[in-house]
Formats: structure tokens, C-alpha cells, sequence
């Protein structure tokens, strides 16, 4: 059981780990999660979250983007910010884009161009990207499949949609990031019933704290999620694929080694 662990969608830049996040960062590392990729939600947001995989070198890394939440801050200078901010080894990935119909925060229209224009930056610099999508699944689909011939790879991160979406993502080449929802005793069924689709090989593992604490785990614990309850999502996805725990930790970090790049990242000296 101590595989090493990568949670690839941690929002360390948050406010809510503003009074602590050494201590946050311990205990992922205490509990076994040796590897974080800190997500970029702004411009300004992947600037800090480079900021702090520079750091903590060997331990996180970062991505640069701008979410959908946040499409109406995309304006013509954050292309070439964010090309500057991924042009360091740090970021592995173009993100957190894609749309986001369910809660509207961005109106549509900016939301689908400032989608194009980084799947666009993702293709030049041949980085992966990590997508976001609720409820936009048909848009999100027809944007991402003109850019697919072009585009390394990338994870649906979060992916809490139906096995339509599921298939589509998989045809399309990519990888699959399952959060602690699939502990919801309610609303994460379909996805407990879904999960043994996944091949181990297109299957990764993440948090987003300091969002989505999993349901059985609130008990006494506040409402924030940490990386350290990594674990608590290996675990439970290993059982509802109905796959060996061990064998899924190792497989999910390999995955994430491989999509993101991160052997050059992590260990330069095994390049
Ligand atoms: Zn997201």
C-alpha cells in the first residue's frame, strides 16, 4: 500500500489554505500522496500556482489556465501570459479550461473562445490540457473534437457525467480524473456503476480540494478537503472498479507520469 500517490487537480492557491498550506502540504506527503498538481484558474491564479510548484521543487507542479468560471477574464493579453507562464518546466499542462453550462458564472459565447484559443496555446506547445465540463457536454465534444488531431492528450478532470460522455472521452483518447464524488452515497452512484469502464491506463485520481470532501469522510473533519484524503479516493475507486488498491495507486501515478510528462518534472536526474 505505498505506492506513492500524485493528486493531479489540488487548488493550493485557494484562500482557504491561505493559514496553513505548509502544514496541508505535510500531510499529503505523510500520507503517501508524494506528488501534487496545483491547478491554474486565472491568469494571476497560474502564476501563483507556479509560484509555489517553484517552491517546493520535487513536489508540485502546476498547471496554467483559465476556467470556465473565469472565462470573462480572458482577455487578448492572457494568451500570451499564459504561453509565457507554460513555457516553464513546471507547468505540465494547459488548464483548467473547457465550458461550464450548469452554473453560468462566464457567459457562453466566452467561454467556448477562451476554450478554443487554449486548446489552440496546448497544441502549439504540445502540452496536455485539463478539462472541466458540466453540463456542455454536446459544445464541449464538438470544440475539443476539431482540436483533437493536434493536441497530445489531456484528462476530463472531475468527470462526474454519464457513460455517453464517458465513451465519447475515451474515443477521443483521453484520460479520465475521478474525484471523491464517487463517495457520495447519492449522487455518486451512476459513477460507482461507471468507474470499471475506465481502462487503468486512461485512469488518474484526484481531490480538488479544497472542494469536493468525500461525503463518508465528514464526519468531524470541517467541510475543506485536503490532498492527504487522496487515499480515501484510491481506495474507493479501487472498489467500486472492483480492481486491486495497490495495483490502482501504482497505475494511476504511472498514468499521470506518462500524460503529464513528469519523470523530467520530478526526477530530471532519471532523464
Ligand atoms: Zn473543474
Amino acid at each position: 500500500m505505498n505506492e506513492p500517490l500524485i493528486d493531479i487537480g489540488v487548488n493550493l492557491t485557494s484562500k482557504q489554505f491561505r493559514e496553513d498550506l505548509p502544514e496541508v502540504i505535510e500531510r499529503a506527503l505523510a500520507a503517501g500522496v508524494r506528488y501534487m498538481i496545483v491547478t491554474g484558474l486565472t491568469a494571476p491564479l497560474s502564476q501563483a500556482a507556479l509560484e509555489l510548484a517553484r517552491a517546493r521543487p520535487g513536489v508540485l507542479c502546476s498547471t496554467a489556465g483559465v476556467h470556465p468560471h473565469n472565462a470573462r477574464t480572458f482577455d487578448r493579453h492572457t494568451q500570451s501570459e499564459l504561453c509565457n507562464l507554460a513555457r516553464s518546466p513546471q507547468v505540465v499542462a494547459i488548464g483548467e479550461c473547457g465550458l461550464d453550462y450548469d452554473r453560468d458564472f462566464s457567459p457562453r459565447d466566452q467561454q467556448r473562445a477562451a476554450f478554443e484559443a487554449q486548446l489552440q496555446l496546448a497544441v502549439e506547445l504540445k502540452k496536455p490540457v485539463f478539462l472541466h465540463q458540466r453540463s456542455a457536454h454536446d459544445d464541449f465534444e464538438r470544440i475539443l473534437r476539431q482540436a483533437r488531431p493536434g493536441l497530445v492528450g489531456g484528462v476530463v478532470h472531475c468527470f462526474t457525467g454519464d457513460e455517453r460522455e464517458l465513451d465519447c472521452y475515451l474515443e477521443l483518447g483521453l484520460c479520465i480524473g475521478i474525484t471523491g464524488f464517487i463517495c457520495d452515497e447519492r449522487r455518486g452512484q451512476h459513477l460507482q456503476k461507471l468507474v470499471a469502464r475506465i481502462p487503468p491506463e486512461r485512469l488518474m485520481i484526484e481531490t480538488d480540494a479544497p472542494f469536493l470532501l468525500p461525503r463518508d469522510l465528514k464526519e468531524g473533519r470541517g467541510r475543506r478537503n485536503e490532498p492527504a484524503y487522496l487515499p480515501h479516493v484510491a481506495a474507493s475507486v479501487a472498489r467500486y472498479a472492483g480492481r486491486d488498491e495497490t495495483e490502482l495507486r501504482r497505475s494511476t501515478t504511472s498514468t499521470a507520469f506518462e500524460l503529464f510528462g513528469l519523470a523530467g518534472v520530478f526526477e530530471p536526474s532519471a532523464e
